[in-house]
């Protein structure tokens, strides 16, 4: 997918900077908008910037966000917003209310980690969600001068919340992880990709098991530690084959080592 991501206003204390509360909306939507822009491209998607981190006025930053937007046809524009007002919890805003799959997962995923779902609502008067030609989506996550909310987005981190609307963007439902940080569920992932390995490694020592390597000549199929071994055991007779060949599986080559080096060491 080809996706516009904007961290809305301008950078904090600047014209057209965003709500300051507990924390600052400028700052904080930066922080969430640039990993959800490096995790999607992580998942393969082409993502294009359309912050504007500088402008004139009000009007000049939303006109050149929807310019960066309209630049190139995307197919899908993604706003990250945080509200003010004292309100709680998360709320998306698309173009007449629509309720589309990406916008309806964002609430739920937001909700997933513990924020109070608000819906979807009619963004049809916001500048970005108007003006843009793309299917458009702005998210507020939650709100800067809440206390609750901001005590839940500073326990969970940016991190997981780029990743909740990441999931929503690519169609993965977030469900409530029991509370685990981005480094826990980083290890966690490690972790399972250790036992993957692991169980691929198994898998074949079990295939070895059920079809044993079956030796029947020294060669170069045979083990070069078992070579002289064999060898031994066959000058003295102790080991003899068929007509087909040695018939020695990896723990007759063990045998013949064993007796070798008793032999050798009674000498
Ligand atoms: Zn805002």
């Amino acid at each position: 997918m080809v996706i516009g991501i904007n961290c809305g206003h301008t950078v904090s204390g600047t014209v057209g900077c965003g709500a300051v509360g507990y924390i600052d909306e400028s700052v904080e939507v930066r922080k969430v908008g640039n990993i959800l822009m490096t995790l999607l491209a992580e998942e393969g998607h082409d993502v294009i910037s359309c912050t504007n981190d500088y402008a004139n006025s009000v009007n000049d930053n939303l006109s050149q966000i929807v310019n960066m937007a309209n630049a190139q046809p995307l197919e899908l524009f993604v706003s990250i917003h945080f509200n003010s007002g004292g309100g709680k919890g998360c709320e998306v805003f698309t173009y007449g209310g629509k309720r589309f799959d990406e916008a309806e997962r964002v609430c739920e995923n937001l909700n997933g980690l513990g924020f109070v779902n608000r819906g979807i609502k009619d963004g049809s008067n916001l500048y970005v969600v108007r003006r843009t030609n793309a299917k458009a989506m702005l998210v507020e996550v939650c709100f800067v001068d809440t206390k609750t909310d901001v005590d839940l987005y500073k326990k969970l981190g940016a991190a997981q919340i780029a990743q909740a609307i990441c999931n929503a963007i690519t169609g993965e439902i977030t469900e409530n992880n029991g509370g685990l940080t981005m480094g826990q569920y980083e290890e966690l992932k490690t972790e399972i990709k250790v036992l993957k390995a692991e169980n691929v490694a198994l898998k074949a020592e079990v295939d070895n098991l059920k079809n044993p390597m079956i030796y029947n000549y020294i060669d170069d199929n045979m083990p070069l530690w078992a070579h002289e071994a064999v060898q031994w055991c066959i000058d003295k007779g102790i080991i003899k084959g068929t007509g087909d060949g040695l018939g020695l599986d990896d723990t007759k080559l063990w045998v013949c080592v064993t007796m070798y080096r008793l032999a050798n060491s009674l000498n």
